[in-house]
């Protein structure tokens, strides 16, 4: 096993490779080891200062990064888009080389233009770490979902991976696919076909539109949400009949000869893609996902730290 990351920064999945990934799991299991015991903080990144730029809304990632800096003891300084000069005119070059001559060594960033931190990457000295990058990459949220699957089912090599959902608006979708094609796993991809882009044939994937065959394929089905927000035109005539042929529900679950594990990144549009009664069911690992974030994080920004 490598001592440390090919990389200096985490822009994509696509761009670390499959030891990359395993470090970052043996590093991460030390660490959630750590985030269980009643003294969570390690002082591994004191004298760190790390910013967290947001750019575009965000909930469970901005806290996740927070508190796995601060079980890190690194410092912390935080820039959301709204309350920030980019509303006033500035570049993101601008914004991002003000914050750095307060002299931050790492910066955790969410953007909604694809590319953003590649090209922070070639331009600032501080380590990158892709927070969400438009519809491109959302690395450590396909790390933390192929960690949680190792956890369930002890590895993801060989294992059967549905992703279900909108995939052409998702970069969950994208790091996933990478991730788990790097590891091993064989991954399907389902949806309408409006929601599925035609490149992601090349990428290795399987493609289907029929969920209920899906679902008797897999071992794992990670379910998404449909980015409403993101969407220009109408892909599919209305969120009923979406949820009609493409949401999971308990009929679908009982009507398998086997278990299968749910997971979802969140947020869940409950009753849209997911019926509440699978989201909060035994064979959902929602949570665990959340809470595997943290240790993830830490692990990233910990081994990244190191290569600095
Ligand atoms: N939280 C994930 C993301 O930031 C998924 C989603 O928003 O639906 O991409």
């Amino acid at each position: 096993m490598a001592k440390g990351l090919s990389t200096r920064h985490l822009i994509g999945i696509k761009n670390i490779t499959e030891d990359d990934i395993r470090l970052i799991f043996e590093t991460a299991d030390n660490f959630k080891e750590v985030i269980n015991r009643p003294i969570k903080k390690v002082p591994s990144l004191r004298d760190i200062t790390v910013a967290n730029l947001f750019f575009e809304s965000s909930t469970r990632t901005r806290v996740s990064f927070e508190l796995a800096e601060r079980r890190l003891s690194a410092d912390i300084v935080n820039f959301t888009a709204s309350s920030s000069s980019v509303s006033k005119g500035e570049t993101l070059l601008d914004t991002v080389n003000n914050i750095l001559s307060m002299k931050v060594d790492m910066v955790v960033m969410r953007h909604p233009a694809p590319g953003a931190c590649v090209y922070l990457s070639s331009r600032i000295p501080a380590n990158i770490i892709n927070a969400g990058d438009g519809t491109h990459e959302h690395p450590t949220q396909a790390l933390l979902d192929a960690f949680s699957i190792r956890e369930k089912l002890g590895d993801v090599t060989g294992k059967k991976i549905a992703i279900i959902g909108d995939i052409l608006h998702s970069r969950v979708a994208l790091s996933n696919v990478f991730c788990l094609l790097k590891l091993g796993a064989k991954v399907r991809v389902c949806g309408p076909p409006t929601l599925i882009p035609k490149h992601y044939a090349e990428l290795g994937v399987e493609i289907s539109h029929d969920v209920q065959e899906t679902l008797r394929w897999c071992d794992v089905a990670n379910v998404l949400r449909i980015q409403l927000e993101r969407q220009d035109i109408k892909y599919f005539p209305s969120l009923r009949e979406y949820h009609q042929y493409f949401g999971i529900n308990r009929q679908m679950l009982e009507s398998l000869d086997r278990e299968i594990v749910i997971m979802h990144p969140g947020p869940i549009n409950r009753g849209v893609e997911i019926t509440s009664d699978v989201a909060d069911s035994p064979h959902s690992i929602i949570l665990q996902q959340v809470e595997n974030g943290v240790a993830i994080r830490m692990a990233v920004l910990y081994l990244l730290a190191a290569q600095y």
